[in-house]
């Protein structure tokens, strides 16, 4: 393992596909898993996060802890996202107590043993699975004394070049945000698009006059239909905006009109609601209906799910992004370890634990300039998030 900084610097470069590192040896290693438990949090914003269909000013969510038989503890965690993965705090504590706890308590086997374990014991619940599955790799990696990041096949000390969302609201008020955004040293600003296409454009004249320079990446959130995308698409770039890609244009079940979208326009179309599972994504590359594919581990239900994404994007020359609902620092932790070990994923969208009043606990990655890079240390590099730790920064 090199430990010399390899800056992969997206947007942009295509990853030549080239083979992974062999599996690591310790994929063999036998895991006795003795506990399951989870705790919940409530984790205000500094400032309200807006976009068409949602606006959120703090996040709920679950802690998931495995305790192994040598005594290790490992740490995932899921934030309630009704409106994406249908799942609430109430509803991914009942699945972790229930059948994901029954799946793997008293259970002797591999971490992809395991994994396997999680993924068949209930159908969906793919935030509660991510939070499980994550816990249990950072367990193993914990028991093994080595970073997460190493063990899925990456080098700890690349680093990847994150961007900042800009939430949907008055032109001034984005405009403002975004200057603050590149103050601070980001290079790319996510916009979430809303339903009106005159005031959006609005909102991208103000973002791209406030701070020149910057890089966009636009998010409809299945806002359009084929026609009307393209119409839009082209429109944007034929007012000069600097657009690096638009996300999930239409439907998440119209991949005919994802394709005819992307082989329309000029700037690279991302699937992200149209990709949860492996099955999924290889549909997308057959259909060749877009350029990128975003994971998130709350859509896969965690990280075997997502490197399987990764692997068929390898394959068929597809870049990918790791991307994440508004998630605590555990969950983004994970993220960028899965983003840093696999050479389809070139771009990250892990701005939340930014968005949190108080981001807990310390540790797993820091940024610098829009560059983030992990810290460290055995499994996810984190210190246990404790369950009495009020993430609000309040007393108790
Ligand atoms: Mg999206």
């Amino acid at each position: 393992m090199t430990s010399t900084p390899s800056p992969r610097s997206a947007p942009g470069p295509r990853v030549a596909a080239s083979p992974r590192d062999a599996p690591a040896p310790q994929l063999s290693t036998p895991l006795s898993v003795v506990a399951v438990r989870s705790h919940r949090h409530r984790a205000p914003l500094l400032r309200p996060f807006v976009t068409a269909a949602r606006r959120t000013e703090a996040v709920e969510y679950v802690v998931a802890e495995v305790e192994l038989a040598d005594g290790t503890i490992g740490q995932g965690s899921a934030a309630e996202t009704v409106a994406v993965t249908g799942e609430s705090a109430d509803t991914i504590s009942v699945a972790l107590q229930g059948p994901l706890r029954s799946a793997i308590v008293g259970v002797t086997g591999t971490i992809t043993e395991l994994s396997a374990r999680v993924a068949g014991a209930l159908d969906g619940a793919t935030s509660a699975k991510a939070a499980l599955e994550v816990a249990l790799h950072d367990a193993w990696a914990r028991s093994l004394g080595a970073p997460l990041v190493e063990l899925l096949g990456g080098r700890p000390g690349d680093r990847l070049l994150n961007d900042m969302t800009i939430s949907l609201e008055d032109p001034e008020v984005m405009a403002g945000h975004a200057r603050e955004a590149v103050a601070g040293g980001e290079q790319i600003l996510k916009i979430k698009l809303g339903h009106d296409i005159e005031e959006d454009r609005h909102r991208l004249a103000a973002v791209v006059e406030a701070a020149p320079g910057v890089r966009l990446r636009l998010d409809a959130n299945q806002g359009w239909v084929p026609e009307q995308a393209i119409d839009i698409i082209t429109g944007f770039l034929a007012d000069g905006l600097p657009i690096d890609l638009v996300e999930q244009p239409v439907a998440a079940a119209n991949i005919e009109g994802l394709a005819r979208v992307s082989a329309a326009v000029e700037v690279p179309i991302m699937a992200d609601e149209s990709v949860w599972n492996v099955e999924d994504a290889r549909r997308l590359v057959e259909a060749d209906a877009v350029d990128m594919l975003n994971i998130k581990l709350a859509k896969t239900g965690g990280l075997r799910g997502a490197l399987a994404i990764a692997d068929v994007a390898l394959e068929a020359g597809v870049e990918c992004m790791v991307g994440a609902m508004m998630e605590p620092r555990i969950s983004i932790t994970a993220a960028a370890h899965l983003a840093i070990a696999h050479p389809a994923i070139t771009m990250i969208d892990l701005d939340p634990p930014f968005w949190f009043a108080s981001d807990v606990p310390a540790g797993g990655y820091v940024q610098e300039d829009g560059w983030l890079r992990l810290l460290g240390g055995p499994g996810l590099g984190l210190e246990r998030l404790r369950a009495d730790v009020d993430p609000s920064g309040g007393d108790q």
